[in-house]
């Protein structure tokens, strides 16, 4: 039987590659047959995670970018399409995390949030964008956040970017539609990365824990389902969508 989930040959671009949920979507994309482009700052971890990718049997390009600067995702799209000559797959996913006080959130924290999480996923979107319209073809995958849906104290910015790219979806979703583009979001619960580590320990974390209806945090490969639904020919007439992957956190009453 055909695999409906197939990504073997195409090509993928994942930004915000370096850890976390980043770096194991480009294994899962990776084991799956697909090539596979990684950016980020830290272009050392990328290094290290080029050799895992290439284990499969793919080809990997590393490629530093820093999402909140316009002209380093022209760069990073210009490479990209200079060593694959096409992307049928991109992974919107850099993201930052900047808990405070709201009295005391600071102007600055609030435009590097809204920088890295929203508008360079925008700029991303349009530079990939043009070339999907061009290609009549594209998977685009957005990482949105249970924050996107509910919130919390203390973390206000995130929670507003993450909102956005909620809607965010919607929006690039219309505007890809006609080039047969698609475009979708996966909103994780709380995994255990870089990101959220240090929080996983205090009350905030272990209550988050007690509130999940599945009893533990998300781990590696948990994602991978619907992110290889998302990024091939299975999803073929979905789009505009949050997919909510939180072990059933925001089903509750
Ligand atoms: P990590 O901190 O492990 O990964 C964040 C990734 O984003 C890194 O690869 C980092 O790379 C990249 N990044 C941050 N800023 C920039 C920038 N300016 N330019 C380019 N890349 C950047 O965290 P997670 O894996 O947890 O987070 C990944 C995504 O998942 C984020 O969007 C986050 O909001 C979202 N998410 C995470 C949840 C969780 O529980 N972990 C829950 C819900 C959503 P580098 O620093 O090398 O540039």
């Amino acid at each position: 039987m055909k695999n409906l989930f197939d990504v073997t040959g195409k090509y993928a671009l994942v930004v915000g590659a370096s850890s976390g949920i980043g770096r194991q979507f480009a294994k899962a994309l990776a084991e799956q047959g697909a090539n596979v482009a990684i950016a980020a700052r830290r272009v050392e971890r990328l290094e290290e995670l080029k050799a895992e990718v290439e284990a499969f049997g793919v080809k990997c390009v590393p490629v530093a970018c820093d999402v909140t600067s316009e002209e380093s995702i022209i760069t990073c799209v210009e490479t990209v399409k200079k060593e694959f000559g096409r992307i049928d797959i991109l992974c919107n996913n850099a993201g930052i995390d900047i808990f405070n006080d709201f009295f005391t959130y600071s102007t600055e924290d609030w435009d590097k949030t809204m920088d890295t999480n929203i508008r360079g996923m925008f700029l991303m979107s349009r530079e990939v964008g043009k070339l999907m319209k061009e290609q009549n073809y594209g998977k685009v995958i957005n990482t949105a956040s249970i924050g996107g849906r509910f919130a919390s104290e203390g973390n206000i910015a995130y929670y507003a970017s993450k909102g956005a790219v909620v809607n965010f979806t919607r929006g690039l979703a219309a505007d890809l539609a006609p080039y047969n583009v698609t475009v979708n979001a996966i909103a994780p619960g709380v995994f255990d990365t870089e990101l959220t580590h240090d929080t996983l320990s205090t009350p905030f974390g272990q209550s988050s824990l007690q509130r999940v209806p599945m009893k533990r945090f998300g781990e590696d490969g948990d994602l991978d389902g619907i992110l290889l639904y998302f990024a091939s020919d299975a999803c073929s007439y979905c789009t505009g969508q949050t997919i909510f992957v939180d072990g059933g956190l925001t089903m509750l009453l």
